[in-house]
């Protein structure tokens, strides 16, 4: 069954591109460790699982993306990257994209503001000093904003964040009711390797039950990826080096690659790259969010029309 209509194609992506590809890796490392339980910071055995990330996992990941030639995202926590910077070198080496992931890997809605807007400030200066150029792209620890973090984001000149859940194309989101030009890039838990393949001693955490077979998640992506291909959504893929980055997940995530690459009109691509082509494509006043973003009404759900664009179908 073709897609519905309503959902088919609502992003003219340019040069016969039918489904963008973000892979967009967080080597969060010992800074996820520590802002989920702050005894982690005393137990150095457990942060050996997230400094695998870098050390080990990424290596792999790298290598594979080498033989694809593909380019992907990873965003990191300051912190991480300034414990990890050889890391750093070998991604910038290899042309990804560098982003914000947080200072330390607190939510920012456990922050007050000044320590918020301190924190963003300390991610752009640590991660340009590191990587030779200034950060576009932000994506908040945990997926979660605080009241204020739309504002402190545009304040410092960022142009596209990945944390909003609400949709699956982008959009341009309103800040105090107002269009602007900054780009929500949406991602969903779904599309995330942490819910099939974490497992913590501290905190407690088996959402993978106690794992997922390799098998499985082939499945479960697989096929989220060719429903989003027919209806021309992007597929943002979020992945974790300590925990993709082990050998039989690096293979699962190869096995998805060639499925998606053997798909007409499918276009690897960094986060920054999606944000850029879709500013190619629709106009502030055509990428409007619908009535149910952020929610603050009663008013009936709208599917987010991009109009006035050609479609091409
Ligand atoms: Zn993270």
């Amino acid at each position: 069954m073709a897609a519905s209509k309503e959902f088919e194609r609502r992003v003219p992506w340019p040069d016969d591109i039918q489904c963008p590809v973000v892979l967009n890796f967080h080597p969060d490392a010992e800074a996820l460790a520590v802002a989920l339980d702050k005894e982690n910071a005393n137990r150095p055995n457990t942060q050996t699982m997230y400094s695998y990330g870098p050390r080990v996992g990424l290596q792999r990941i790298l290598h594979m993306m080498r033989n694809y030639k593909i380019k992907g995202s990873f965003y990191w926590p300051a912190k991480s990257a300034q414990r990890h910077p050889y890391a750093i070198e070998w991604i910038v080496a290899d042309g990804h994209e560098i982003g914000c992931h947080g200072f330390t890997h607190d939510w920012p809605n456990w922050l007050d503001a000044a320590t918020e807007a301190k924190h963003l400030d300390q991610q752009v200066e640590i991660l340009t000093q590191l990587s030779g150029s200034r950060p576009r792209g932000y994506i908040s620890p945990g997926w979660e904003y605080s009241a204020q973090t739309l504002k402190l984001l545009r304040e410092r000149g960022f142009e596209f964040s990945g944390d909003w859940l609400g949709e699956d194309i982008p959009y341009y989101v309103e800040i105090d009711d107002k269009q602007t030009d900054f780009v929500a890039i949406p991602v969903n838990w779904t599309l995330d390797d942490a819910p099939l393949y974490w497992f913590s001693l501290f905190p407690p955490l088996s959402y993978g039950a106690p794992y997922s077979a390799p098998s499985r998640v082939f499945e479960l992506w697989s096929s989220e990826f060719d429903a989003l291909y027919e209806e021309g959504a992007p597929f943002h893929l979020t992945l974790h080096p300590f925990l993709t980055g082990r050998g039989a997940r690096v293979k699962t995530l190869e096995k998805l690659i060639e499925h998606m690459m053997a798909r007409p009109g499918v276009k690897f691509c960094t986060m920054a790259e999606l944000a850029d082509m879709y500013k190619a494509v629709i106009t502030p006043e055509q990428g409007k969010p619908g009535k149910w973003f952020p929610a603050t009404s009663g008013e009936a759900p709208q599917i987010t029309r991009i109009d006035g664009v050609p479609t091409y179908r």
